[in-house]
């Protein structure tokens, strides 16, 4: 779409896999900003821009509703900062978790044994995701 182009919001219900509702929801919330054409909703190219930003935090962030609207307001806030510092250690972690997890879904669909505990890959993955799960609890 060209710079100055506007999408009637169905279009970008559309595009982002949301319902329309949800959409008016984020603009009530401060999420995002729409302008109006024949007094339809419509996005232009940075109402866009700032939909992605929030449905990025909300679908890959484990952000709440809440959160991501302290990330995105646009006067940012020490406390947006904060939150920020602290959410990156637990997307670091959780993004850990989900590589393990795809590596080990890998091997499942790749090796022929019955039980992963008896391939020596998957052990020594699975002996790393124990330690640190032991680790994370205090039992080391
Ligand atoms: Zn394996």
């Amino acid at each position: 779409m060209a710079e100055n182009d506007l999408m009637p919001i169905g279009r970008v219900a559309q595009w982002f896999g949301m319902r329309v509702p949800a959409l008016r929801f984020y603009e009530e919330q401060g999420l995002l900003t729409t302008r109006r054409r024949n007094g339809r909703r419509h996005f232009d190219r940075n109402d866009l821009l700032r939909l992605a930003l929030v449905r990025t935090y909300v679908e890959g962030g484990m952000l709440s509703l809440d959160e991501v609207k302290e990330l995105v307001a646009t006067e940012p806030t020490t406390d947006a900062r904060l939150l920020a510092e602290r959410h990156v250690s637990v997307l670091r972690e959780h993004a850990s978790s989900a590589a393990a997890a795809l590596r080990l879904l890998r091997h499942h669909i790749d090796h022929d044994l019955p039980d992963q505990l008896s391939c020596p890959r998957c052990a020594e993955e699975l002996r790393d995701r124990l330690a640190r799960f032991t680790r994370r609890r205090g039992h080391e």
